[in-house]
């Protein structure tokens, strides 16, 4: 006995998909349902792994059982396969699990040859029409099985056509049509070296080998590769009687959504096309007429398709779309499958079908496709419109922008203030460009990586950018940009997809994005579900604000670096910096602490009471002195042509210091809470500035949860040391005040040597949160700028790993030591809140594996929030049962 290959229709359902494949298991399963489906058979996807398992040979059994299949769809129809009188006519058609365009075209048709037209066209008494089935199954069969391309058959049907001066395939009439099979038949024999194959059988047989064949053609493996859809899946075959929709004005063939697949809207969506056959309307011959209007001009059928689709639509609780053929006035259901659709309308429908109470909540939300969102989060751009990419750098910060060119921060800011759209194009940007980021409406750079300072600076602001693009020539001095032989001056416009990297001349329109009130139902629901909580990463009060808004609920990282920048700060900082001694040091320091008090006055503010990580500095400090080269040359200046002696002396005091300063390797240099056990009061004063803010609030009334975050810990004994420093500074500004605020202290865990001495690190602090950009990089050994720069993209196409683990979190490595960090730090204080702020916290899958390990939060770009509120419920959902 072989094993079984074959299934007739009314022997699946829609839950056998990776058997029958997914157009066999759903026209099984509106079989199975009473929907009018032509009868047939399926092939499974077995047959197809046996296949190339037995070297490309047609497995034992199979043949056998495809005939006497073949004789049970003979019995159903009460037709003859290959009888001239009464002819079965099959379709042969493809179907992988998972749809997969690629792989073979539909053969329709089959079972047709020189005698079962002459049947045919007895039996419908319409030679025209039995012809002209003739003619299209003899041009899909030696296309797809004998390799003849279709422009070889349109070309004859082209010639003659304009020989006779006609124009539409319909105007043909029967001997028209039997001399094009005549040229149709004599080209083959050409080409081919044989004749048409007459016998059914063999047609059949040949047929499902080119399905089989059509699973390893170059488009289908492509396919695979882009979508990570595994080669051993293997496609089923299903073998269909026919159903003709060119049987003249009262048959048709068409498709239809049974809701709008752009916008989600409610209504049938779709076109048909009269006298036709399947191919026909993807062939674009004919223009398809609107579904309406079947309304109009066969109303029974209409009504029968109303019906259906408003019946499979309960039936698989989703958008359904649907492919139907009419013959003569009755509608036949050929197709279902649950509709591709844009993000936008998947949550406008998700939401109406709980509504219509098809679905639960928890469907909708588990149904939403993560990775679509970023569609809705901002703007893109009209891909209807036609555009010329001019260059590509790397999608730094997601989104699309448009702008007129400009090469100076100051004017960027100042154009932006008076509501000019720029785009900022620069080799690279420094914390002096910050300004000119806040007033473009997008950031275009020539050198650095994902990481570097506009790529960074632009995703927290949620500003697109490209970085890193490398075919930009920038003339700085005479404010030129040239890409390959095109000129742009400041002003001309661009436009830039921080999405995709790419770079297009002039203006594209831009889809602008809203969280719709679906949007919203949605997150909602997903916050009723979430056990995860999410919070924002956010430096200043608008960007807090924002994530209030998009339903963060709390900071999970406030970076004060920027706390030390602008035109106003900058100056103090450096004389902070240069000091030779404490006194001029806190003097310094002095005239920072009220405005960075205002600061957090607005954060905390900002957030209502919700909890708000603030991050104590953590960059070198060389970070915050001019560059190195640029001194030189200012120095060397100085000299040559004189100047005030003054300015020369100041420079060279700045050179010494930044010489001083200047690390081998700054990633692991002299920063984080390093800095703050060598300049105690630089932490201070910053601790200073958030307990009087704090106190200014309690004091109006409004509650706030400071939690002081040191960074870049590796033992125990820094923090001590640095929370000592926290919790005098706490003591002496609540006397002064006569108030007091709780506040917590914790650090960030993004070292190695933090999570092996976790338990210890937890007797001290009271939270932990993952910094996993610089964790990933302590943990592999590697700086991310030099990685994803120069070596990343072989060890990825070398499958060395698997992906890149600066936006997925990598769990065998990272994963195991906040594991480990987890483990041991709740095993010395249960009630340890334990967070993450790495740019994983917004990233779904690393979002999923936080709630695996049972982190208590995760903290991402305010614009992320919707996401990781989603991510998160998704991953409850998953896992909970
Ligand atoms: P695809 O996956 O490319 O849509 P299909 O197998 O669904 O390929 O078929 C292509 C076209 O042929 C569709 O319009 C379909 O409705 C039509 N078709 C397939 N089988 C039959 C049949 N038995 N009778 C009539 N039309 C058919
Ligand atoms: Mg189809
Ligand atoms: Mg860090």
């Amino acid at each position: 006995m072989s094993k079984k290959y074959l299934y007739k229709f009314h022997e699946g359902d829609k839950e056998m998909k990776s058997l029958l494949g997914g157009k066999g298991a759903n026209l099984a399963e509106m079989t199975k349902i009473g929907l009018p489906v032509p009868p047939g058979v399926i092939i499974s996807t077995q047959a197809c792994k046996d296949y190339y398992r037995d070297g490309q040979k047609l497995p034992e059994g199979l043949k056998d059982q495809i005939l006497e299949h073949i004789a049970y769809l003979e019995s159903v129809t009460g037709k003859g396969f290959g009888d001239s009188k009464n002819p079965l006519l099959v379709s042969v058609r493809s179907g992988a699990a998972v749809s997969m365009p690629g792989m073979m075209d539909t053969i329709l048709n089959l079972g047709l040859n020189d005698e079962t037209v002459k049947g045919l066209a007895r039996i419908t008494n319409d030679e025209r029409f039995a012809f002209d089935c003739y003619r299209r199954f003899i041009t899909m069969y030696s296309d797809v099985v004998m390799g003849i391309e279709h422009v070889a058959f349109e070309s004859i049907l082209r010639t003659y056509k304009k020989k006779l001066e006609i124009e539409h395939d319909h105007e043909l009439t029967p001997d028209d049509l039997k001399m094009i099979i005549q040229e149709f038949k004599s080209m083959l024999r050409i080409k081919h070296g044989s004749e048409f194959p007459q016998d059914p059988k063999e047609q059949l047989i040949n047929a499902v080998e080119a399905v089989f064949k059509s699973w390893q053609n170059s488009r289908a493996i492509l396919y695979r590769k882009l979508h990570k859809i595994p080669d051993s899946l293997g496609t089923a075959v299903n073998i269909q009687s026919m159903v003709f929709g060119n049987m003249g004005v009262k048959s048709g063939t068409g498709v239809a959504f049974t809701r709008n697949p752009s916008t989600g809207v409610k209504e049938l969506y779709g076109e048909y096309l009269v006298n036709a056959q399947g191919e026909d309307v993807v062939a674009g011959i004919r223009t398809p007429q609107p579904i309406e209007k079947l309304k109009e001009e066969m109303p029974d059928a209409y009504k029968q398709f109303i019906d259906t689709s408003k019946l499979l639509e309960k039936h698989y609780k989703d958008m359904q779309d649907i492919e139907f053929t009419i013959e003569n006035s009755k509608l036949y259901i050929l197709q279902t499958r649950n509709g591709k659709k844009t993000a936008a309308a998947a949550i406008r429908i998700a939401v109406d079908l709980v509504r219509e109470g098809l679905i639960t909540k928890e469907e909708a939300v588990g149904r939403i496709d993560i990775t679509q969102l970023d569609q809705l989060l901002h703007p893109t751009i009209d891909i209807t419109t036609n555009y010329e990419v001019i260059a590509r750098g790397l999608p730094a910060s997601p989104g699309a922008a448009v702008g007129e060119i400009v090469f100076d921060a100051d004017e960027a800011e100042s154009m932006g203030k008076e509501g000019i759209n720029v785009i900022l194009v620069r080799n690279e940007t420094t914390p002096d460009d910050l300004n000119g980021i806040v007033g473009a409406q997008g950031i275009l750079t020539s050198r650095g990586g994902m990481t570097s300072h506009a790529a960074v600076v632009a995703r927290g602001m949620g500003k697109p950018c490209v970085c890193g693009c490398d075919e930009l020539d920038i003339d700085m001095e005479r404010e030129k940009l040239r890409i390959g032989n095109k000129i742009f001056s400041r002003g001309d416009i661009i436009t830039i997809d921080g999405s995709t990297g790419n770079v297009i001349e002039g203006e594209v329109p831009l889809l602008v994005p809203t969280l719709s009130k679906e949007f919203q139902t949605i997150l909602e629901w997903a916050d009723e579900i979430r056990t995860l909580g999410v919070r924002a990463n956010a430096d200043n009060p608008e960007d807090a604000a924002k994530a209030r808004e998009f339903g963060a609920k709390g900071i999970g990282l406030c970076r004060t670096e920027h706390m030390f920048m602008g035109p106003e700060r900058l100056p103090i900082v450096q004389k902070m910096i240069l000091s030779s001694n404490d006194d001029e040091r806190k003097a310094a320091l002095e005239k920072l602490l009220p405005i960075q008090q205002e600061d957090f006055y607005g954060i905390l503010k900002a957030m209502q009471g919700y909890p708000v990580t603030i991050r104590l500095l953590d960059p070198p400090l060389h970070e915050f002195l001019p560059n190195r080269e640029e001194l030189i040359e200012e120095i060397v200046k100085l000299r040559c042509l004189g100047g005030s002696e003054e300015e020369l002396r100041e420079k060279e005091a700045l050179f010494a210091k930044v010489k001083a300063l200047s690390e081998s390797n700054p990633m692991l240099g002299h920063r984080g809470c390093r800095l703050g056990i060598t300049f105690p009061e630089i932490y201070a004063t910053q601790v200073e500035a958030v307990f009087r803010a704090a106190v200014q609030l309690a004091k109006e009334g409004v509650k706030t949860v400071p939690e002081i975050e040191i960074p870049l810990v590796m033992d125990v004994n820094e923090l001590s040391t640095l929370k000592e420093v926290v919790d005098q500074v706490a003591v002496s500004v609540f006397a002064e005040e006569g108030v007091s605020v709780e506040y917590t202290v914790g650090t960030m865990i993004e070292v190695p040597r933090a999570c092996a001495t976790a338990g210890e690190i937890a007797q001290i602090a009271d939270f932990f949160s993952f910094g996993t950009n610089d964790l990933t990089q302590t943990c592999f050994g590697f700086s991310r700028d030099d990685a994803e720069g120069k070596f990343l993209h072989s060890y990825l196409e070398k499958k060395i790993i698997n992906e890149n683990p600066f936006v997925v979190l990598d769990r065998a490595g990272v994963g195991r030591l906040m594991e480990m960090a987890v483990t041991k730090g709740r095993a010395s204080r249960e009630d340890l809140l334990i967070g993450i702020c790495g740019e994983h916290g917004g990233d779904p899958s690393s979002i999923e594996y936080c709630y695996q390990i049972g982190l208590d939060f995760v903290s991402c770009s305010p614009y992320r929030v919707p996401v990781a509120r989603l991510a998160a419920a998704q991953a409850a959902l998953r896992h909970s049962n």
